[in-house]
């Protein structure tokens, strides 16, 4: 039988395993390297035939022109031992960060700032490579070479350009011929200075992965490409964007599975946002989560099994191939056990996880415009810094509103996808019955009128606090440009609240459940009069002098705003509810939201269990005739990282029916392997899964 999916088009379990120093690294007895990767079920490998130990180096294990110095031939051995195996050859080849040896006889092909300094990695040695400079020739002719042997793709670990690059020589001269003055140094934000200098570094990277391609498939057709690409974070930090570079990729890749420092502070379910991110992305291609199986910044020190089965879960349940990388000499720890027992589960079910595609309902919006033009906190990866300082306290954490919505939606086990700026115009919009939009304060007229059209052919909106107060590049609009959606007539002024409270307004659906008369106010507030037919609920009130002053009066300005507009409805929420929720985790506050989206659509998924639980994040797929449930239970001991998870028993799942599920048919869960029993009443399907572990995919079929 023939098949037209091709080999990346099934689940790939990709294992990068960091080689030791040269000497370590071809004394290995590759046939027993082999027999470790195959027994932990790794279908794929992307592997280092560069020393990259201080950053591409020049120095290769395979024969090659353009190595600085040609060491024994060991992708060759390699390539044939995995392709023996079954087991796809991926080369990994570093395009950001060029070692110090390379630096000191290649300084032109080096990132520089606007002083003509190289600007240092920040890996603490070596420096960035630019690959608009002379590296492109090294890259693009490094990559026919390696297209030569019998490898299966290439892996680009970057490109990206910093933050304060590159003026090299060769960008500078490029940048002249295209826009026709000097890269502009230090141009306002937003300028047009400052698009044509962003536009330019992305758009050189794509025409970098657009000619690496050219140069890989034009020897090895059959060979694919990918390049490490973006997460959620300002892409203005490093250029990066998927929305350019996709067309030039067979596969979007992202490290949402890098896991560092603190882990407390760090949100269970990232691998499922980052993997979220990228099927709205990837246009149909597959896309990969990378998962980092030691905690940062100790490159040797292992995750737990428990961390190592979320994290996995959270990128399967939603569509995702994985990577998995440690160093090599940590191939046998102990805990590589708990990667050999994914690998083999999602082996035994690869059909489950090939083809699939979300049902959600719901999406829930990473607003790029935001991102780079408002103001947000990001994490360190290793290619940007971490931005941890605010620089205007009455403006929302876009980061934090998106991560309050996420969580939120995940705890009340809503499915739910995350789109981008672009799929608020592409069509993708349209798919959907609710838009939440946490905080999205920049957005551009067309993306607005995008949302407004939505709305007005039926869709259901939950927006936050300053949406669309701003054009795309951060520029305050005299009135929201969604004022007439939100229900907003006239706006004051923006409120800092540090200890006020809302009242509760009992008998209401969306103050459901909540058992306080008052809650704390989140932080900041918009302050607003509403259009005629909004209806109010809850007011901000006076100014509260103290903390333990009498409570002032209340104002006339509204908490939340629902309006109906056209055929569909929205509901505002003048506070930024989303990032209040996120810093302080009130429980009402969750309820609250989860009121709020239970008041738009009804529910499509409910889950039940023994003991009170929101540590629980599900995902609802669709292959063919068939729906699948992913449950991903991270209920653990209060701390991360976590040791073990705690199992839930006897969860009653209940599913609504969708059309052309009336007849009969099986549900069986694919861990537990067990069919279970179900129950239809009005036009629900109910059953019982009798045990979560850490993770459970359960597969309704129709008979
Ligand atoms: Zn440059």
């Amino acid at each position: 039988m023939t098949t037209a999916t091709s080999w990346h088009e099934r689940p790939l379990r990709i294992v990068d395993f960091i080689p030791p120093a040269p000497d370590r690294y071809e004394a290995l007895d590759m046939a027993e390297q082999a027999a470790v990767r195959s027994e932990l079920g790794f279908n794929a490998e992307h592997i280092e035939v560069h020393d990259v130990s201080l950053g591409e180096s020049g120095i290769t294990f395979y024969p090659s022109e353009f190595a600085v110095e040609n060491r024994k031939d060991l992708l060759t051995e390699i390539a044939s031992r995995n392709g023996a195996s079954g087991v796809k050859t991926i080369v990994y080849f570093n395009v950001h960060w060029l070692s110090p040896s390379l630096s000191e006889v290649k300084p032109e092909w080096l990132q520089r700032d606007s002083a003509g300094e190289v600007i240092p990695s920040a890996y603490g040695q070596g420096g960035y490579s630019c690959i608009n400079s002379p590296f492109r020739e090294y890259a693009f002719g490094t990559i026919r070479t390696l297209a030569k042997h019998r490898i299966d793709g290439i892996f680009l670990d970057g490109p990206i350009f910093r933050e304060d690059g590159c003026y090299c020589e060769a960008c500078r001269q490029q940048f002249q011929d295209e826009y026709g003055y000097e890269p502009p140094v230090g141009a306002a934000i937003a300028s047009r200075e400052d698009h044509d200098w962003f536009g330019f570094r992305r758009s050189s990277i794509a025409r970098f992965m657009r000619e690496a391609r050219q140069a890989l498939q034009e020897t090895n057709p059959g060979a694919i490409i990918y390049m490490n690409s973006p997460q959620l974070a300002p892409n203005r930090l490093c250029c990066r964007d998927n929305r350019m570079t996709v067309a030039h990729q067979d596969m979007l890749l992202a490290e949402g599975g890098f896991l560092g420092g603190d882990l407390r502070t760090v949100p269970v379910w990232k691998p499922a946002a980052t993997a979220m991110l990228l099927e709205t992305q990837a246009g149909g291609k597959p896309y990969c989560v990378a998962i980092a199986g030691r905690l940062s910044p100790w490159s040797r020190y292992l995750l737990t099994a428990a961390e190592t089965w979320i994290a996995h879960a959270m990128a399967v349940a939603h569509g995702a191939w994985t990577w998995y990388g440690v160093y090599n000499d940590n191939n046998k720890d102990a805990r590589m056990r708990t990667v050999r027992e994914i690998n083999d589960f999602l082996a035994a079910h690869e059909e489950h996880y090939t083809g699939t595609r979300s049902a959600a309902r719901v999406a829930l919006l990473w607003s790029y415009a935001t991102a780079n033009y408002y103001q947000t906190t990001a994490e360190a990866t290793d290619f940007t810094d971490a931005k941890s300082r605010l620089r205007h306290l009455d403006r929302n954490d876009s980061r934090q509103a998106f991560n309050g919505w996420f969580d939120a939606l995940s705890r009340s086990r809503v499915p739910f996808d995350v789109i981008d700026d672009t799929a608020l115009t592409d069509g993708t919009l349209g798919g959907y019955e609710l838009l939440v939009l946490p905080g999205a304060s920049c957005m551009a007229a067309a993306d607005a009128e995008a949302v407004r059209r939505f709305v007005k052919a039926g869709g259901r909106l939950i927006a936050t606090f300053d949406t669309s107060f701003y054009d795309e590049y951060g520029h305050r609009l005299d009135e929201p440009s969604l004022a007439d959606v939100l229900g907003v007539r006239q706006v004051r002024g923006t409120r800092v609240n540090a200890f006020d409270h809302i009242a509760v307004e009992a008998g209401q659906d969306l103050f459901a459940e909540i058992d306080q008369t008052l809650v704390p106010s989140a932080l900041l507030g918009v302050e607003c009069s509403v259009r005629e037919g909004a209806d109010v609920s809850g007011f901000y009130r006076e100014r509260q002098l103290s903390r333990y002053s009498e409570l002032p009066d209340a104002t006339s300005s509204p908490y939340i705003v629902r309006h109906a507009y056209g055929q569909g409805s929205c509901i505002y929420f003048t506070g930024n509810v989303d990032g209040f929720y996120s810093a302080y985790a009130l429980p009402e506050y969750r309820t609250l939201l989860a009121n709020a989206v239970r008041e738009m659509i009804e529910p499509e998924l409910e889950c039940g269990f023994e003991t009170d639980v929101a540590s629980v994040h599900v995902s609802l797929r669709i292959k063919g005739d068939s729906l699948l449930i992913h449950l991903v239970n991270y209920t653990g001991s209060m701390t991360r990282p976590m040791s073990s998870v705690l199992p839930l028993r006897n969860v009653r799942i209940r599913l609504r029916e969708r059309d052309g599920w009336s007849g009969e048919c099986t549900i069986r869960s694919l861990r537990g392997n067990r069919t279970l029993a179900g129950e239809r009443s009005e036009g629900t399907l109910s059953f019982v899964l009798p045990v979560l572990h850490e993770y459970e995919a359960i597969v309704i079929a129709n008979d």
